[in-house]
């Protein structure tokens, strides 16, 4: 440890304590187990510092590991907290309680005629872990109408009952849907059940769902699922677990994991008691008598009906005949159908009902609204136009290069950061140097932090958290890198961690300037040199992929060798200059400076951007 670390850990102490002379110390309420990096969290201190405390109590601890009540305790002293013993809550990451209470505030809730609803659950997981085959089992197990003898139409979304209650089970499982419809400003689940197969323990990308969902704070129920397998471990599933920060009740923690086997369907209904046991801890509660309000989660065009839509009540009771708008569009619900395909005259909080009544189909994740008559249905939409384009040029996605202006424009005041490395081990000293960077003004957290290249997934939490995604020795999967060019989504790559830490650093201080990034246009193939001029040369091409401009930049590849680069100063097709061609057609370029062009070469063409 250098003098100057411990002089910093010392600084937090005095400070702390010496506040806590003049008025009352800090309380922060701990469950009976915490893990270091959460503990961490709650005292608003480093999970360095946080492990430094703790050796000095003589506890080595890793960032993950779970420590007890007194322990937490001790830690918390050290930084003049005090730290009272947190009762049985529920299972939740830090940011729920915050994000609830906003969303209630947006829904514009009035406590007067709040009714509890069912909850909304969402099924995440490694692939291959039974997903699928759980939201089966389930829907298998307590269908709602027992009059359509079980068959349950696909509408998205289904709803089961249990003991006389229900649960609405979103229908597409994984965090990628789930991610999708948050990034569109949707989030209409309430409960994660994040399976694990007991047979292969914590995966990837069951490391990516928790994260998924921490992020939307959405507390987790963990199905430790193919119990029924001879290879099945399910303690080392748990002590997986508390390695990832999450600890199962009997180990002391806090979270709810039941063992199932969706193949032999066991397990269900316990699994389905602690969804309605979390429920009733969350509070989940909507006004039936409101306007209808509610989130399209699947859409589609009929052959025969017509559009459809299904939308998942959020508030309020949808009807037949209700004028609605959905996205931009309005129209009035001519007939409902819910899970089993049976026409329905009403729809109350968290049903799902597919419904007929729009000309066109609608997005996922639009929102549904109920309207008095046609004419305010047309207000609502002009005013949603009116807001959408004010959203657009208001609203630019955090970049590093643009963070120290949103942080002086008062727009954020905390870094999202998606950190995907080559090996998991690098991520670790990586993250702790990052969260290292917070100061007063700005938190730096890091959202997510995974092996591998930048995907999809990635680019969508960095949009629905508002996040930024660096890269240490890693590459950008190609659909990753369009969606986060259509979106603005900043993602930075690193080949030392050093500079990765100090652009993080700059970018807070705002030093840093927008990188310049190169972005392939198109390919060519020379099919034919040809003399355009007295000396100069031009090739017969054929455009293989993307584009070429003219004015555009242009490299000459000779096998996997470059052997010139410049720019594109003719471009003609039948001997007419034209501006661009596209993929599939001929041309014929001219390269300004090259004259060597040679039957088989390849042209590269690009430009060049600033980004993030
Ligand atoms: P998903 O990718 O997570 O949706 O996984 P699926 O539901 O498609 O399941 C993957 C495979 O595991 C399939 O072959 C299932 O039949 C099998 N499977 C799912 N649950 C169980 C289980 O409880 N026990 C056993 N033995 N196999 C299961």
């Amino acid at each position: 440890m250098s003098s100057s670390e411990r002089d910093e850990t010392v600084k937090i102490t005095t400070e702390k304590a010496g506040g806590a002379s003049a008025q009352k110390p800090r309380q922060v309420e701990i469950p009976p187990t915490i893990a270091v990096r959460q503990l961490a969290e709650m005292l608003d201190v480093t999970p360095v510092d946080a492990i430094k405390q703790l050796m000095r109590a003589g506890v080595m601890a890793n960032i993950n590991q779970a420590i007890d009540f007194k322990t937490a305790s001790a830690v918390a002293a050290g930084f003049g907290v005090e730290a009272k013993l947190k009762h049985r809550p529920a299972a939740k990451a830090g940011r729920t309680a915050e994000l609830k209470k906003q969303q209630k505030l947006a829904q514009g809730e009035q406590a007067a005629g709040l009714q509890l609803r069912p909850p909304v659950v969402t099924i995440m997981g490694h692939v291959d872990h039974g997903k699928t085959k759980l939201l089966d089992a389930i829907r298998q197990t307590n269908v709602v109408d027992k009059e359509a003898g079980g068959i349950t139409q696909h509408i998205g979304a289904y709803q089961v009952d249990v003991n006389g209650q229900k649960v609405t089970f979103l229908d597409t499982p994984g965090h990628e849907a789930f991610t999708a419809m948050r990034a569109r400003g949707a989030q209409v689940t309430d409960i994660t059940i994040l399976v694990i197969a007991a047979d292969d323990g914590v995966m990837p990308q069951t490391l990516e769902a928790i994260d998924h969902a921490r992020a939307a704070g959405v507390p987790i129920i963990v199905a430790i699922n193919k119990i029924d397998k001879p290879g099945a471990n399910p303690d080392r599933v748990k002590q997986q677990l508390a390695e990832a920060g999450l600890v199962v009740e009997e180990w002391g923690g806090e979270v709810i994991a039941v063992p199932v086997s969706a193949k032999e369907k066991r397990g269900i209904p316990q699994l389905l008691e602690n969804i309605m046991l979390m429920a009733e801890m969350e509070e989940l509660k909507a006004d039936p008598s409101r306007p209808a309000e509610g989130t399209v989660i699947e859409a589609e065009m009929d052959r025969t009906r017509g559009a459809l839509f299904t939308v998942l009540i959020s508030s309020g009771t949808l009807k037949e005949g209700d004028v609605v708008v959905v996205g931009e569009m309005w129209g009035k619900v001519k007939a409902m159908f819910n899970d089993a395909g049976k026409r329905v005259k009403r729809a109350t909080p968290s049903t799902p009902v597919e419904v007929l009544g729009l000309d066109i189909v609608p997005q996922v994740g639009d929102v549904m609204l109920e309207v008095a008559d046609e004419k305010t249905a047309q207000a609502v939409i002009e005013k949603r136009r009116q807001s959408v384009a004010k959203e657009i040029t208001a609203q630019k996605a955090v970049s590093l290069s643009n963070l120290y202006e949103q942080l002086s424009a008062g727009k954020v005041k905390e870094l999202g950061i998606i950190l995907k490395t080559d090996v998991q081990g690098s991520g670790e000293p990586i993250r702790n140097s990052l969260e290292k960077l917070s100061n007063d003004e700005v938190k730096v957290s890091i959202i997510h932090s995974g092996p591998g290249n930048v995907t999809e997934s990635d680019v969508l939490l960095a949009l629905a958290s508002k996040g930024v995604i660096v890269g240490f020795n890693t590459g950008v999967e190609t659909g990753a890198k369009r969606l986060a060019e259509r979106e603005g989504i900043s993602i930075r790559l690193y080949d030392i961690i050093y500079n990765l830490i100090e652009d993080v650093d700059k970018a807070l201080k705002g030093m840093l300037e927008p990188t310049e990034v190169e972005v392939i246009d198109g390919h060519a193939e020379v099919r034919a040199v040809f003399p355009a001029g007295k000396k100069e040369k031009a090739a017969g091409i054929y455009v293989t992929e993307g584009k070429v401009m003219r004015g555009g930049s242009v490299r000459v590849m000779r096998g996997a060798q470059k052997i010139y680069e410049s720019v594109v100063t003719s471009l003609r097709r039948f001997k007419q200059d034209v501006r661009e061609v596209a993929t599939g057609y001929e041309c014929g370029v001219g390269v300004q400076g090259f004259n060597d062009f040679q039957v088989g070469d390849t042209l590269e063409f690009f430009h060049i951007e600033k980004s993030g």
